[in-house]
């Protein structure tokens, strides 16, 4: 047995898993496990900003700050989570910044803003500069300067290295077992404390702007050890993803002043959201557009609309909208500007689409983007197991695998960003605080057969089924039937759908018999993940009986504050899930009715 101890294990090496990493590492011996090379994890795809109320180009509050998550949220999320992280969010930015990540300037040299769905200036209802940002390429930065600061400090990285089992003994986290990709080796990975930051899992979706590698490994593993998941039914579909690709074309276009607009050549969003228009809340605009959609009003009848970002489009509508510069004269942009502004999507549309935004309009449509539920954690990101938040003595959870819950049921663009650094940080803290205090424990015995027989049931699978049917079998109807509109009749099929499918898995059958980057092998378990997930998405979602958030049902238009203002945690018992719940935390703000 390959055996490695270390006092705090990192189990992924996005921004989460690098802020956790890096600050555990200063107190305790780390090393952070990750299947992808890390600046290679889906944080390096973030393109429009992270959020805080520096206010560095117009007046901001950290109370407005952390009101619009709370609406933006729909009331569900915790609300002293919410205060923390936004008061931790300046902070948070000038911390990055000394690390040497190059933030876009405004002509004084302060870190640039621009507005971003749903942020606004609580007086005003209007929105307001909030999202710090590197040109459209934002997560990139924060990916490139944390790897740096991590090799810097000598944490220590296990690269392609895929964890496949947590390991808990005595009702402690003890560690993990991984494959090594290269060799297709197991390696048991002994540790006082294990963070799991693992990411989000929107593979489960047909179109979606998330990476392959997002199949929700984490949570996964720990639904199968008998923990349970919270709030797995809030999903959030971004609006705009590059028509059938889903590739994400970040909120910074509208941001910039881009606008929608349907088959009949009219701008629709201020039918849905008078005050805000094309910066309202994602769940809100992708609503408005599948409407669009649904009545006909798609670009020749089709299923999508499109994003107009060309300048004078940008220009006559700031007009209208009396949006101005800040000294009050008319705004005008240049497509120079909107180039050096938006790089990367000027170049998305370039290369897939042969389009120039600059002079043509893209085809957009909604597209699977966020995972709001995830691993139940409290703000230190130690992982809670019930209602009385009970916690998993070593064993802490950070970033989009994990639900703290500070977006709810919606998450507003650029604070997802903003949770990998606040929690990812206090996560490492307390992990590395707490294997100080702590002996290891020993090893459940055989700490690998777990694992091992996940693997050696697929690879002796001797049946039929093809791993590839399967998978886009569930894409489809996850992305059809629990997609952004869901009723019961939708559901019922597609849960009866996935169970299906979960029995076709058992018989599937890999033709590659090899160890050497066995990629089929690592897809087929990583499908196991997904179908998983999927029935526990699909089951808390007809379970939910509400409107909220990203979660939109056609029979229960309404939202339900009387019998529904909980979190939904989803365990595996005996192969059904059970659902339990655990209250919101309301501090200040008491639910409202969400206007635009
Ligand atoms: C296209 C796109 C654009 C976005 N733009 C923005 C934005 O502008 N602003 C914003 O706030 N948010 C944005 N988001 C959301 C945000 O980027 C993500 O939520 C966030 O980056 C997730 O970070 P993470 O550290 O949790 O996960 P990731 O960065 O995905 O890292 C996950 C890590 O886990 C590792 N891993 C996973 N499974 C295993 C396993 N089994 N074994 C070992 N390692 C494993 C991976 O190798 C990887 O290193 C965007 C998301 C997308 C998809």
């Amino acid at each position: 047995m390959n055996i490695h101890q270390f006092d705090v294990i990192v189990v992924g090496a996005g921004g989460a898993g690098l802020m956790a990493g890096l600050y555990a590492s200063r107190g305790a011996k780390t090393a952070v496990i990750s299947k992808l090379y890390p600046t290679r994890s889906h944080t390096g795809a973030a393109q429009g900003g992270i959020s805080a109320a520096l206010g560095n180009l117009e007046e901001d509050r950290v109370e407005w700050h952390t009101y619009d998550s709370v609406k933006g949220s729909d009331y569900l999320g915790d609300q002293d989570a919410i205060e923390f992280m936004c008061q931790e969010a300046p902070d948070a930015i000038l911390e990055l910044e000394h690390m040497g990540l190059p933030f876009d300037r405004t002509a004084e040299g302060r870190i640039s803003q621009r507005p971003f769905g749903g942020h606004t200036n609580n007086e005003t209802g209007k929105p307001v500069r909030r999202a710090c940002h590197a040109a459209d390429r934002t997560g990139h930065m924060i990916l490139q300067t944390l790897y740096q600061q991590c090799l810097k400090n000598n944490v220590n990285f296990y690269d392609e290295y895929q964890v496949l089992d947590l390991l808990i003994e005595n009702g402690k986290a003890v560690g993990v077992v991984a494959v090594e990709l290269s060799t297709g080796e197991l390696h048991t990975f002994h540790a006082k404390s294990v963070i799991l930051a693992t990411g989000g899992h929107g593979r489960i979706f047909e179109v979606t702007s998330n990476a392959y590698a997002y199949t929700g490994d984490g949570a996964a593993m720990v639904l199968r050890r008998g923990l349970p998941l919270e709030d797995m039914e809030f999903f959030q579909f971004h609006p705009t993803g590059i028509y059938k690709l889903g590739i994400l074309i970040t909120e910074g276009v509208r941001g910039e002043g881009g606008i929608l607009i349907n088959g009949n050549g009219e701008r629709f969003m201020p039918k849905y959201a008078p005050k805000v228009k094309d910066l309202a809340s994602r769940d809100v605009i992708s609503r408005a557009i599948y409407t669009e959609i649904r009545e006909g009003r798609g670009i020749n009848g089709q299923n999508y609309v499109y994003l107009d970002v060309r300048p004078e489009s940008v220009i006559k509508y700031a007009a209208l909208d009396g949006r101005t510069n800040l000294d009050g004269s008319p705004f005008v942009v240049t497509a120079d500007e909107l180039l050096k502004k938006l790089p990367d999507i000027v170049d998305f549309n370039r290369v897939y689409l042969g389009i120039d935004p600059m002079t043509q309009m893209m085809p957009i449509q909604p597209t699977a983007h966020y995972t709001m539920g995830g691993i139940p954690t409290n703000k230190f990101g130690e992982v809670i197991l019930d209602d009385k938040k009970t916690v998993l003595p070593g064993l802490y959870a950070a970033g989009e695998c994990a639900c703290v819950s500070v977006h709810g049921g919606n998450r507003l663009g650029t604070n997802s960003l903003l949770d990998l650094v606040v929690f990812g940080k206090y996560a490492g803290l307390r992990a590395a605080e707490y294997a100080n205090q702590v002996e290891f424990e020993n090893l459940p015995t055989d700490a690998e057969a777990g694992a091992r027989s996940q693997f050696d049931a697929l690879r002796h699978g001797s049946g039929k089924e093809n791993v590839y049917d399967i998978s886009r079998e569930m894409k489809k109807v996850m992305f059809d039937l629990v997609g952004i509109y869901r009723n019961e009749q939708d559901m019922l099929s597609a849960i009866e759908k996935v169970r299906e499918l979960q029995e076709r898995y058992q018989h599937v059958k890999i033709t590659d018999g090899g160890k050497v980057f066995n990629t089929e092998l690592i897809n087929a378990w990583e499908l196991g993940n997904m179908l998983e997930l999927a029935e526990v998405i699909a089951v808390s979602a007809l379970n939910r009986k509400e409107s909220r958030g990203g979660h939109s049902r056609e029979d229960y238009p309404s939202r339900d504050d009387k019998d529904w203002l909980k979190h939904t945690l989803a365990t595996k018992q005996a192969d059904k899930i059970k659902i339990e719940y655990k209250p919101v935390v309301i501090t200040k703000y008491q639910p409202k009715e969400r206007v635009y």
